[in-house]
């Protein structure tokens, strides 16, 4: 209880890990806490694969910026710890022609000079002739992206974040927050002071930021990670096929592939939605539908793939209503910094999310505008 830390950081998914070893990385002392037995599967950020890619459609031109820095340490990472954490795939978006999905993505990559290829939907067919897409439908490869290996990511940051020093203590729940100066966070086990808190406890932001008074509109969302096995080994593999992400119709509509590699002979094909849930009852829920829209969505566009699933998991996403990162201050404790709301999209991003909670520890000046992701967006927006 004597030792003061420069930062306790509490949660120790993707978020939590790249921050504190962002912390340790400036010399601070950095206790970082998780309240179940490390690894575990109960939050957002287990599993073997997550998709990385620079090109972000719609409003997501401020995480296009940010890309590039993460890519590169991504690869300083991969070289501090001697793990490969990056398979390069490509990434192929496809949308209905005239549909905003794609236009997005285009405009996009155009901006920011990104090389790539579009393709009709006769030369998707004959590039690709594993996917199966509707007349109207309109391609663009992005060579640059592909699949990050989050389990190693994930042990990669906790490994570093100890080897430099800092504190990881599992199976340790943080239960009260004592604000001050010196903050106080006590656990099952015994109470740590700290100068600064760092918040990020994934989809138990739901429960724990109105514990501290702050009520934002973020649900936790049950997300079905499901495994279609190859009808032919291989058909769907790394090297044969790239990731796939396509959106038809409505935002809905949206689904993402990862070649098979996890499980080999499984592709991954899931849906971008699910139902909401309260994060210590995640299976708790009826998720049907969500199997129903994906089976049909394998059916159409998939021919090579088995008609139901093979394996199916479980993941947690932690919506806010615009999809845009929290990265913030308490409204009224300044010590206690926020990093939430990831969106079912941060993992690729989670390099450049530790280096800013970090900035907002040290009060440095953030290297990105945070407009997009301050809290007060919410107070003022009339989508709420
Ligand atoms: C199926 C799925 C697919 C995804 N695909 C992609 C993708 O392709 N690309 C991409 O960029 N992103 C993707 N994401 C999103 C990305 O994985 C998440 O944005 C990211 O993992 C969020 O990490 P986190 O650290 O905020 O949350 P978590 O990983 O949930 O970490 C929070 C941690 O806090 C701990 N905690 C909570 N409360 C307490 C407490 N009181 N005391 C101590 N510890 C506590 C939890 O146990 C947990 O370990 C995907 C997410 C899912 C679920």
């Amino acid at each position: 209880m004597d030792q003061v830390y420069d930062a306790i950081v509490v949660g120790a998914g993707i978020m939590g890990c790249s921050t504190a070893y962002n912390i340790i990385k400036t010399g601070q002392r950095a206790l970082l806490l998780e309240q179940f037995p490390l690894p575990h599967t109960r939050g957002s950020s287990h599993g073997q694969s997550r998709i990385i890619r620079k090109a972000y459609g719609g409003e997501g031109d401020h995480y296009t910026k940010m890309m590039p820095e993460a890519f590169k340490k991504w690869a300083a990472l991969e070289q501090e710890t001697g793990t490969t954490l990056f398979k390069q795939t490509g990434i192929l978006f496809c949308g209905s022609e005239g549909e905003s999905f794609i236009k997005d993505v285009l405009k996009s990559l155009h901006k920011h000079s990104m090389p790539f290829t579009s393709l009709d939907s006769c030369a998707l067919g004959k590039k690709y002739p594993m996917l199966r897409y509707p007349m109207d439908t309109v391609a663009v490869e992005d060579p640059s992206g592909g699949i990050l290996f989050s389990d190693k990511s994930l042990a990669a940051f906790q490994k570093a974040f100890i080897n430099h020093g800092g504190v990881l203590l599992d199976n340790e729940p943080m239960l009260d927050v004592y604000p001050g100066d010196i903050v106080t966070v006590k656990t099952n086990k015994g109470s740590y002071r700290g100068r600064n808190l760092v918040l990020t406890v994934g989809p138990w932001a739901t429960k724990v930021l109105p514990s501290l008074g702050v009520h934002l509109p973020l649900k936790a969302v049950h997300v079905n990670v499901f495994y279609w096995k190859e009808k032919v080994r291989g058909t769907y593999s790394v090297g044969k096929c790239p990731v796939v992400i396509q959106e038809h119709g409505d935002r809905h509509d949206h689904f993402y592939g990862i070649p098979s590699f996890e499980y080999p002979g499984l592709y991954k094909f899931c849906c971008h939605h699910g139902p909401e849930i309260d994060p210590d009852r995640r299976d708790d829920v009826d998720t049907s539908w969500v199997l129903e829209k994906t089976k049909a969505c394998v059916a159409n566009n998939f021919p090579l793939l088995e008609p139901t699933p093979a394996i199916r998991e479980t993941c947690i996403y932690t919506l806010a209503p615009d999809h845009n990162f929290i990265l913030d201050r308490h409204p009224t404790m300044s010590n206690v910094i926020i990093g939430a709301g990831f969106s079912g999209h941060g993992f690729k991003l989670a390099p450049v999310v530790g280096k800013l909670l970090c900035e907002l520890v040290m009060n440095k000046t953030p290297s990105y505008d945070m407009s997009p992701f301050r809290i007060d967006r919410f107070y003022k927006s009339s989508k709420l």
